[in-house]
């Protein structure tokens, strides 16, 4: 099935071939993405033989994401392929989380099961396996953190040699520690998300390294079996909303093309709305789109705690609002509050996840408050990534030590403080009694 990039611009749509090492149309400067020559799919077929590969032992099809090769078939050669078994993320139902978020159901998805912790393995598998097939020895990457951890992992399982570039001081230790340990050459650079990542597309073209960034069409194709998987694992019952955290945008536009393809190639027969949730203080998206007719504009100090959507001039923007108006969906904000809450709320359902992800109940809880979401909807929220990535955001809240940029304090709304106890049996079973 040949593969080719194609201009996401619908005024040029140029296209290229799959094996050229560019990241941006040279034409006109646009998105790209991988298109396909999708005319003998088989949809029925396709179905039995991804369920049939659940049960079988070959690498290649334990993967949650080379287990619907089809619906990404970049590569002419499966020996390329780096798996950590990705994917194979679980569906769990949340009543708890479902009343604090004003449903009578709702269910998670949670990537934070994945190898290195979050959604970034579903696409690094693919980035990786492409810069194999390319003959590249050095892949680099800049990183709020999770795409470090990620790429790191899959550079040390593929042989190539990862380098990692990330804001100074700005970066949680859980992910910090996974690039070191996973052997990346790791610069923290003195300058934010959106500076480091102008100098190292200077540095890839110079040095020749490959960018594993999410403007990376490739990594979108992985990203893309995260939808894929959900509705295998719904046996293609399509739910009415998918919720997911906005930072770089590259997420929801993978979402939006995986939703278009099933659609079109006749998997599913309805579409999701997508619903893209951001930290009030680094939603530039929220604010495009709430403004009909204004220009993009870049907020130039984003904030949050939540460090994985602390991006101000995210680079896939132009595909997240084609998706977002194909899917008839919406975007909202969340506060630190309510983000911070709404976490401690996902923990007790036994789940868990890291701050980002938990933007995406604050903004179910917003949007039903609102009378935009229903009670009644069938709706899936994609946790990106696990509780144990930042677990200093933990301790603080739980003792009423968070503080939101700014320096406001962060009320410890749902806090569950360790106690000190005197090692005597009779003080501890009066405090437990
Ligand atoms: C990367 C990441 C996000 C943001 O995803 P985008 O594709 O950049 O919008 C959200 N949550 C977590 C945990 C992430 O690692």
């Amino acid at each position: 099935m040949p593969a080719e990039l194609i201009c996401f611009e619908s005024s040029c749509r140029a296209r290229y071939a799959v094996t050229e090492v560019i990241y941006n149309c040279p034409r006109c400067g646009g998105l790209l993405e991988a298109g396909y020559d999708f005319s003998s799919v088989a949809a029925g077929e396709w179905k039995r033989i991804w369920r049939q590969r659940r049960t079988s032992n070959a690498p290649l099809d334990q993967s949650g994401v080379w287990r619907y090769r089809e619906l990404i078939p970049f590569l002419d050669d499966y020996r390329h392929v780096v798996t950590l078994r990705e994917g194979n993320t679980p569906l769990l139902d949340a009543g708890r989380a479902a009343a604090y978020g004003g449903l009578r159901r709702l269910t998670f998805k949670h990537q934070g099961f994945n190898p290195t912790g979050s959604f970034k393995d579903n696409g690094m598998t693919c980035g990786a396996s492409q810069a194999r097939r390319l003959g590249m020895q050095r892949v680099a990457c800049v990183s709020t953190g999770n795409t470090s951890a990620s790429m790191a992992a899959y550079a040390a399982a593929g042989g190539l040699q990862p380098a990692i570039f990330i804001p100074h001081g700005n970066i949680s230790y859980g992910k910090l520690a996974q690039a070191l340990e996973y052997g990346a050459k790791t610069l923290q650079v003195e300058a934010n998300f959106d500076q480091i990542l102008k100098l190292v597309r200077v540095l890839a073209e110079k040095l020749g390294i490959y960018l594993l960034n999410s403007i990376n069409p490739f990594r979108i194709e992985g990203q893309k079996t995260i939808i894929i998987e959900m509705m295998d694992q719904r046996d293609w019952q399509a739910p009415d909303w998918i919720v997911v955290p906005g930072g770089n945008l590259g997420n929801v536009s993978a979402f939006g093309k995986a939703l278009r393809e099933l659609r079109e190639l006749g998997f599913i027969d309805r579409t999701p709305k997508l619903a893209v949730i951001q930290a009030a203080g680094s939603a530039p998206f929220y604010e495009y789109m709430s403004n009909p007719g204004g220009r993009f504009q870049a907020v130039e100090h984003p904030e949050t705690l939540a460090t994985a959507i602390k991006i101000g001039d995210p680079v896939s923007w132009p595909k997240a609002k084609h998706e977002v108006i194909a899917s008839g969906g919406l975007v909202e904000k969340v506060t630190e509050q309510e983000i911070a809450d709404a976490k401690v709320q996902i923990g007790l359902c036994g789940i868990g996840c890291e701050p980002a992800s938990a933007a995406t109940l604050a903004g179910i809880r917003k949007l039903t408050a609102a009378g935009k979401m229903d009670a009644g909807a069938d709706v899936v929220a994609v946790l990106t990534g696990n509780l144990l990535k930042d677990p200093d955001y933990i301790f603080r809240y739980h003792t009423g030590q968070l503080e939101a940029p700014g320096g406001v304090r962060i009320e410890s709304t749902f806090g569950n403080r360790p106690v000190v106890v005197a090692n005597d049996a009779e003080e501890i079973a009066a405090l437990l009694g």
